[in-house]
């Protein structure tokens, strides 16, 4: 292969100067937009990690009364904080087909030893809102709750206001992929990251699509437990100690799967 990338800075190519050099990876693109979260004060409309959220007047907020580290009985309920709260229109993509406008993340934010199947294990536990913004119409600001039982370092996010960046195709980790495109891809992975890291495969950092991290296991498909379908990735929370102060699993990724089929099938949380 030629080698049609500058010797520098790894800089990601487009997808068309990917798919240009191994024309194979075409049917494994998915679309996916990194979420950029910078320390601030978002206010309740804003995109947001560690935000306020709107939050419909009538509906209770979340909590978590499945059993933690600290509490065996998971009683009393712990308050749910917000993780994330992004806009459609601030980060448009295929993840809105169901014409929802507002995706909202949250967790309990204590380490859940034996959660649910659908949770991850030693992590905090997720909730998921995707709303019209027609059902916001008489909204309350919900400020970020204090949790009541909480022990662990890296669950509870610092207030950022999240920028999205240019929506991107990202590519799976080689062991997803045919044998026989592999050192192909590794071939791309190498004469572009220059010796410092992967930067065609599993884009790094919060976000909306794209393909999971697999380097500590093997790739794993969750299917849905309604219909069958494969799930695929819709939300990644990153570690990040500096800006949004969230650290999960070693300093991994907390990925939440749901199913194309119907965004209402039942999720399920990863850490890795
Ligand atoms: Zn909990
Ligand atoms: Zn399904």
């Amino acid at each position: 292969m030629s080698a049609p990338f500058a010797p520098s800075e790894p800089v990601r190519p487009s997808a068309e100067a990917i798919l240009a050099s191994v024309p194979e990876l075409a049917p494994y693109a998915r679309e996916a937009t990194v979420l950029e979260p910078r320390r601030g004060n978002p206010g309740p409309r804003d995109s947001s990690v560690g935000g306020p959220m709107l939050w419909p007047a009538d509906e209770p907020w979340p909590v978590c009364t499945i059993p933690d580290e600290l509490e065996p009985s998971g009683l009393p309920p712990v308050a749910m904080v917000p993780v994330a709260q992004i806009f459609a229109k601030d980060a448009p993509g295929p993840w809105w087909s169901d014409g929802a406008e507002l995706l909202q993340v949250l967790w309990c934010p204590n380490a859940h030893r034996d959660p649910p199947e659908d949770q991850a294990d030693g992590s905090p536990v997720v909730t998921l809102r995707r709303r019209r913004l027609d059902e916001l119409t008489d909204a309350r600001v919900v400020e970020p709750a204090v949790p009541v039982r909480h022990e662990e370092y890296g669950f509870l996010p610092e207030p950022c206001a999240l920028r999205a960046g240019q929506p991107i195709m990202d590519f799976p980790f080689r062991e997803v992929l045919p044998a026989e495109l592999q050192p192909k891809l590794e071939e791309l992975v190498e004469a572009t990251g220059h010796g410092k890291g992967d930067v065609i495969t599993r884009v790094a950092g919060w976000k909306l699509g794209g393909w999971p991290t697999r380097h500590l296991t093997a790739p794993m498909d969750f299917a849905c437990t309604e219909c069958g379908t494969t799930l695929t990735l819709l939300f990644t929370a990153a570690s990040d100690d500096l800006t949004t102060a969230v650290v999960v699993g070693r300093f991994g990724d907390l990925r939440v799967f749901t199913c194309p089929a119907d965004a209402g099938h039942p999720f399920v949380v990863d850490v890795h």
